[in-house]
Order: structure tokens, then C-alpha cells, then sequence
């Protein structure tokens, strides 16, 4: 029997079967099913006439809720994991530091609704406001389409549940294609609470489906995480919408000059070769670029030779597995095409470059040509790009050269350069002493130019599905 969908707080099932295997060797991993047209379009009734109702619910409802999710996730944390494995491909160590972060991230929800609140501002500061004096009160915005991508599949989806169900906005969830099951059952998990029929649906459905449902005007909000290439579309076509885009990225980090205590770089060396290659590089801030300055250079080009070749590849189910294979074969070929193209431009294959059905072997170019696709696109595959700069202004204007800016990591004990990290570097986060992939679920993430815009994080999301309403008190 298929995986059922959630709609109206209720376990349903189309005809539409849906077989997910598993990206490593194709075992079955579940099947659900596509939601029917009439269930989609009962999620979006249901949430459009509950808006008021679940924007009206007390604070200590909703926060309950999300705190029974993160517990009952924490009591299944193995199984949630297990399913992360078996339809993402995710290596198992992986996919149980994921729902770590999930169970952190709905608990956070169910604080932050209770901490939730307006402010009160004073207006008699200019003549003819004497007496007057504002209560700003945040309202959510509406219902939101939560889209969500496959390489996080329980806590991207987490992302977007938690902060609409803390503010009270209704929401539908649309999982990625290839990894449904465990947003399914995050639904399971909240179909055991009391929040009202319409303020949740998690609906698998094709692209082909869910893309006239980005333009339906019941849904105002839509909060989308995956490439840039969908992401821009979908805000380009919905001007009027408010619409939060989490999307790609490639990552630098900076080792400057400073950096060279033996124990630092060995720090900086494991890190950027776990992050290079975690989940296959299937992150948006995994260490794709890395531009390190000759004083460390080789040496750090060594330690990162070296943790690399500790990692373990192959099984995702193994424990000791860090790296796993990509999400399909399409992936890989591109992932491998690209490698090819870089090292055809001049760059030097250190180690990796072979291929077992959708594995790839950690790969790590050196001296790559600007332009390669390596170093300009997002590669999303378990390949890292070492360049050799002269100066740390070098550095930083490389880092800078990309459409893209999500984070950046920026190895250095001097203070005046963390201080010039954090105002040249053009993107969402600048992490200092460690490489780009940090995230801790409270603080705000995303990022500029094409890496999208808005921002997650529980309360930087529910400051974002609300907007302020001002109340103006006379006679105070
Ligand atoms: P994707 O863009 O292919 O798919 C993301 C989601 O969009 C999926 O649910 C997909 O089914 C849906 N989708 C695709 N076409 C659609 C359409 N026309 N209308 C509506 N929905 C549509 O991305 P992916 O391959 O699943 O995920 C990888 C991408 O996600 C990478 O670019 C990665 O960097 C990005 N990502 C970003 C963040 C972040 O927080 N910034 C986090 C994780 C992943």
C-alpha cells in the first residue's frame, strides 16, 4: 500500500502510484501516490477559508503543535532518518544529523510563537502627534505554497512548516518528486495535533501541477527552495505574490595568509574536504571554490589530499559513508562532464574523477582556468575547485566573481580582515574561521544576487510571512 498524502487533516491516496527508489541502487524505497486535481483543490479552498481562523489561533496552540512535531520526530528520529537514506541517497550519518535539525527547528517554532509579538511605538515625538502613540502588530501575510527541494528532504520542509504554523498562516507543502516519503510523514506528525483541517496539506504532485498552482491568487505567498533557474521563473510570473526564493549556489572559501599554524590549516583542510564532498556536494553552501593564498597553499592543498581520501564512499546506509551518490544519472553525467571540460581547460586532476553507477569519486581540481563551468556554475556533486591568489584582494574579488552569493567562509585570526569579509564579501553570510556550509536553524539564511532573496531561519522566516499593521491609539 502507497504512502498516503495529507489534505484536510486527513490520509489520502490517488490512483496515480508513484515508485521511489532508492538513488544509490535503485532498491524500492516506498511509493505514494500524486494528489488527485479535486484534493489539491481542496487544500487550497480549505486554506483559503481557514486563513482568518488559523491567523486567529492563540499563540500557546500553535506552539504546542510544533513542539508535539519535534518531539514525536525526535521519538522516530531512526525512521525519519532511514527514509532520508533510502529515497535522497543522503549517507545515513547525514541523515540523522538532518533530523537532529529538524527536531530543532520545529522546537524553535514552538518557542518563537510564544515570543512572537508586536511592539508598541511612540509618536509624540514631532508636534501634532502629542497623545498619539502606535501598536505594530504582525500579521501573517496569508497562505503560503511551501516548495521544496530534495537534498534536505525532512528539515527544508521543516523550514517552511514551522515558521507558517508559529505566525498562522495556512500551508500547502509540495515535496520534491524524487524525495516525498519524508515529508509525508512530518504530515503524519501533524495530523496528530489540533490545528485546524485547512492550515496544513502536504501534496506530492509533477511539476507540470504544481506550476499553475504557484499563480493561484488563494495562495499569496510562496515560499520556494530549490535552483535558480525555477526560482526566478516563478517570481518573475507572479509579480503581485510575495515570494521568497532559496536557491543555488557555489560557494567559496578564503584561507588568507595569516592562517598557518599547523593545527589551524589541518582544521581548515578537514573542513573544506568534509564540506566539499557531504551528502556528494548536494548542498547549496557545500565548498565548491576555494581560493587559498600561496603562503598556505600547498600545504593545505595536502591536508585536503589527505581528509579526502579518509572519506568513505559508496553505501549510504553504511555508517562510515560520507560521501553517497548523486540524485539521479542525469546529475552525475553532468557532474562528470564537467570535470572533463575543466580538466580539458588546464586544470589538474589531483585525485577522484571515476564513477560507480551514480557515485562519483571525491574529485579535486587544482589550478582551474577562470570560466570553467567548476568554478561559474553550481556543480551540486562532490567536487572541489583550488586556486592559488597572491593577496587576499585577490581573494575576495574572486570569491565576488559569481552570480551567485548564499554564504562564504573566511579562515583568518585578524580582525581587520574579518571586518573587510564581512563588508566586501557579497553574499548572505560570511562564516569566519570555518568553512560556508555553517547553518544553525535560528539564524537568518539566504542569499543575493541570483541565490534568491529573503530570508529562512525561524524567525527571520516569520518576521518574512508577516507584515506589520499599525494601530494608532489617540489620547495616550
Ligand atoms: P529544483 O528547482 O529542480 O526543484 C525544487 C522544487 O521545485 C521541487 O519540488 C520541484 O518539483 C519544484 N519545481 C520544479 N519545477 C517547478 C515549476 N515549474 N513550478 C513549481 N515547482 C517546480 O531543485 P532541486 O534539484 O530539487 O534542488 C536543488 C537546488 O536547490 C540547488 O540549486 C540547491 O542549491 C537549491 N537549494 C537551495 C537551498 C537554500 O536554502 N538556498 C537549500 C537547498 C537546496
Amino acid at each position: 500500500m502507497s504512502t498516503p498524502y495529507w489534505v484536510a487533516g486527513r490520509a489520502r491516496r490517488g490512483d496515480e502510484v508513484v515508485a521511489v527508489r532508492s538513488p544509490h541502487d535503485g532498491a524500492p524505497a516506498g511509493a505514494t501516490s500524486q494528489a488527485t486535481a479535486e484534493d489539491i483543490e481542496l487544500a487550497v479552498r480549505l486554506a483559503d477559508q481557514t486563513q482568518h481562523e488559523v491567523a486567529a489561533l492563540p499563540a500557546h496552540v500553535r506552539s504546542a503543535a510544533l513542539d508535539h512535531v519535534s518531539r514525536r520526530l525526535a521519538e522516530r528520529a531512526d525512521e525519519a532518518a532511514d527514509l532520508i537514506t533510502a529515497e535522497s541517497g543522503k549517507p545515513i550519518a547525514w541523515a540523522r544529523a538532518e533530523v537532529t535539525r529538524a527536531v530543532g527547528t520545529f522546537r524553535w517554532g514552538a518557542e518563537e510563537a510564544r515570543r512572537f509579538s508586536g511592539e508598541l511605538q511612540r509618536l509624540d515625538t514631532e508636534p501634532g502627534s502629542t497623545g498619539r502613540l502606535a501598536l505594530v502588530r504582525y500579521v501573517p501575510r496569508g497562505s503560503v505554497l511551501g516548495i521544496t527541494p530534495f537534498n534536505f528532504p525532512v528539515n527544508l520542509v521543516a523550514h517552511k512548516l514551522a515558521p507558517a504554523i508559529a505566525v498562522g498562516c495556512p500551508i500547502i507543502i509540495k515535496p520534491a518528486p524524487a524525495t516525498p516519503l519524508s515529508a509525508l510523514l512530518l504530515g503524519e506528525l501533524l495530523a496528530e495535533t489540533e490545528l485546524p483541517d485547512g492550515s496544513w496539506a502536504v501534496l506530492p504532485m509533477a511539476n507540470e501541477t504544481a506550476a499553475p498552482l504557484v499563480g493561484d491568487p488563494r495562495l499569496p505567498v510562496v515560499s520556494f527552495t530549490g535552483s535558480d533557474a525555477v526560482g526566478w521563473r516563478i517570481r518573475d510570473q507572479n509579480p503581485r505574490k510575495h515570494v521568497v526564493l532559496e536557491l543555488g549556489g557555489n560557494a567559496a572559501a578564503v584561507v588568507c595568509p595569516d592562517w598557518t599554524d599547523a593545527t589551524d590549516l589541518d582544521w581548515a583542510a578537514r573542513r573544506i574536504a568534509e564540506f566539499g564532498m557531504y551528502q556528494a556536494g548536494q548542498s547549496c553552501v557545500s565548498v565548491q571554490r576555494v581560493y587559498a593564498h600561496r603562503a598556505v597553499y600547498d600545504a593545505l592543498v595536502d591536508g585536503v589530499l589527505r581528509h579526502v581520501a579518509a572519506l568513505g564512499t559508496g553505501d549510504p546506509r553504511d555508517p562510515g559513508t560520507h560521501v553517497g551518490p548523486l540524485i539521479n544519472a542525469a546529475a552525475a553525467d553532468r557532474v562528470q562532464s564537467w570535470v572533463r571540460d575543466a580538466v580539458d581547460a588546464g586544470a589538474r586532476l589531483l585525485t577522484g574523477g571515476g564513477r560507480t553507477g551514480n557515485t562519483l569519486s571525491p574529485t579535486v581540481l587544482a589550478d582551474v582556468p577562470a570560466g570553467c563551468a567548476v568554478l561559474t556554475e553550481e556543480v551540486f556533486g562532490p567536487v572541489l575547485a583550488l586556486v592559488q591568489v597572491d593577496s587576499v584582494d585577490e581573494a575576495f574579488k574572486r570569491a565576488n566573481e559569481s552570480r551567485y552569493g548564499l554564504q562564504a567562509g573566511v579562515f583568518t585570526h585578524d580582525l581587520r580582515l574579518v571586518s573587510r569579509a564581512a563588508a566586501e564579501l557579497r553574499v548572505g553570510g560570511v562564516i569566519v574561521g570555518d568553512v560556508p556550509s555553517y547553518r544553525a536553524e535560528q539564524m537568518p539564511y539566504g542569499g543575493v544576487k541570483a541565490s534568491g532573496v529573503g530570508r529562512e531561519g525561524v524567525l527571520a522566516a516569520m518576521r518574512d510571512l508577516t507584515e506589520p499593521k499599525v494601530v494608532v491609539l489617540n489620547g495616550f
